[in-house]
């Protein structure tokens, strides 16, 4: 009854999905349940508009996504986005089951432990792991906590609002991420345990669930932008043309000769030849690698042995040549590229199909922020 007053004063409104990532900005529109694709937007980060994880320009950055809106022919203007992962901490804390205002201010409390910076300089959200009918009043539950400084939010909200975008909410961008996996997290008799790795431009994040409970969240710095940085410094580029090097020629498993004989002979393919690129690329690899196994490994230690029983991978940092196959292997977990258009409903004649396909590595995060967009908000 309640549900259906509020549903009557609170008309339900959609939000459009966006991430401003430090490679990339990316929107998306969805509507309707189940969601469809209405239109999506995805532009190069104007440089100097993210520094460390902060909007260091809002004026260039409203203008670029009103030119994204622009292109969109969107009407909508409430929009879900997410702070970086440089500019977000995460934490899963332990307090006592106690009505909600009591409990905000244990988790402020509890959490002044882990934040670096002061606590009233802080904007703090949490949300309880398991449903909280379970859990008997003043008993332990855990909670997953995030953090960003408050000038962090306010500079991002200001942009928006130059936008002329209405912020809802400020998400975690791992967490959306995951939201495009919600129908592979259980099955009615199984709760697997899922690893989703999203590699970005300037941080990875490795998030593993038990069904669709958060086990463990990371941030690794480790990104695209180190891979760039290798192969800059090996074949002594710029940024620019590293980046467009590792886009063509970049490559994270020595291929085999037949893979090498296949390649027609040409004075830039001879440059950035398989054997020379994999040097360049191979010690941010094992780098990777290794801290991907230790945060791992950290979990087996906390969990007790657990195999990983799927893994999804997403991020534009992961569409580096054979990386996927390389760390299902280094891993011993079977991963695949996540795919957030799998439950979107998609109009064949106004989308291309294959290019949205290209896209689906980038926009696991914009349209996991959108899909909250278009679920009921809380
Ligand atoms: P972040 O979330 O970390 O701020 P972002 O969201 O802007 O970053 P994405 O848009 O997901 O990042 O992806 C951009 C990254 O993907 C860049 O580092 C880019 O070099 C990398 N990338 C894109 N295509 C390829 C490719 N074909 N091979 C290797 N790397 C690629
Ligand atoms: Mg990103």
């Amino acid at each position: 009854m309640r549900d259906f007053f509020s549903g009557l004063l609170r008309p339900r409104v959609e939000a459009l999905g966006l991430e401003i990532g430090s490679a990339n900005i990316k929107m998306v529109e969805l509507s309707g349940t189940p969601p469809s694709l209405k239109a999506l937007s995805i532009r190069p980060t104007p440089p100097g508009v993210m520094r460390d994880g902060s909007v260091a320009e809002p004026g260039a950055l409203a203008d670029t996504l009103k030119e994204m809106l622009a292109e969109m022919r969107t009407r909508k203007r409430y929009v879900v986005t997410a702070a970086s992962n440089l500019a977000v901490i995460t934490r899963t804390l332990q307090v006592p089951k106690m009505p909600p205002k009591q409990m905000e201010e244990a988790v402020r409390w509890e959490a002044e432990r882990y934040i670096p910076f002061p606590i009233d300089e802080v904007v703090l959200d949490y949300a309880p792991l398991d449903p909280l009918e379970n859990i008997p009043e003043g008993e332990q539950m855990d909670v997953v906590v995030g953090a960003a400084r408050q000038e962090t939010i306010a500079s991002l909200v200001e942009s928006l609002k130059a936008a002329g975008l209405e912020p809802l909410v400020i998400d975690v961008k791992p967490f959306a991420g995951l939201r495009t996996l919600e129908p592979r997290l259980r099955t009615p008799d199984r709760e697997p345990i899922t690893l989703f790795l999203e590699i970005g431009a300037e941080s990875s994040a490795l998030v593993l669930t038990r069904g669709e409970r958060l086990l463990l969240n990371r941030i690794i710095q480790l990104s695209g932008k180190d891979f760039t940085a290798a192969i800059a410094k090996a074949f002594n580029l710029d940024v620019m043309a590293a980046e467009e090097a590792k886009k063509n020629y970049g490559l994270a498993t020595i291929p085999t000769e037949d893979e090498d004989l296949l390649l027609d002979f040409d004075a830039e393919r001879e440059r950035f030849n398989p054997a020379r690129m994999y040097d360049a690329i191979r010690p941010v690899l094992v780098e990777f690698t290794t801290e991907l196994r230790r945060s791992l490994e950290f979990f087996r230690v906390q969990m007790g042995d657990l195999g990983v029983d799927q893994g999804f991978v997403a991020g534009g940092g992961s569409k580096l040549r054979s990386l996927v196959p390389l760390l299902a292997d280094t891993l011993g977990i079977p991963l695949e590229m996540a795919d957030p258009w799998q439950d979107i409903q998609i109009d064949k004649n106004r989308f291309d199909l294959e290019h949205l396909r290209s896209l689906s590595a980038e926009f696991a995060v914009p349209v996991g922020l959108a899909l909250r967009g278009v679920n009921p908000l809380d």
